[in-house]
């Protein structure tokens, strides 16, 4: 699937943000459900996060930084 860059989202949690946060963060914002499913994508220099809505099925990609992959990696909120 291709996602063009202009839409592409950064997300707003800090590394050691409670999980709440992270949470929030990855919330649907279309419906904004809590129930997503989201995998981590990690490449050369890009970390994204896709997340999907289980709920109304919107899917999309936020842009991460090393330090929010890292967290989600490590210290993954409930999904
Ligand atoms: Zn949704």
């Amino acid at each position: 699937m291709c996602h063009p860059a202009a839409t592409l989202e950064t997300a707003t949690f800090r590394g050691d943000d409670a999980s709440c946060l992270v949470e929030a963060s990855l919330a649907c914002r279309v419906c904004l459900s809590g129930a997503i499913d989201w995998s981590l994508r990690v490449e050369h220099w890009d970390h994204e996060v896709v997340c999907r809505c289980r709920d109304c099925g919107d899917e999309r990609v936020v842009s991460l930084t090393g330090d929010q992959a890292l967290r989600l990696a490590l210290a993954p909120p409930r999904r």
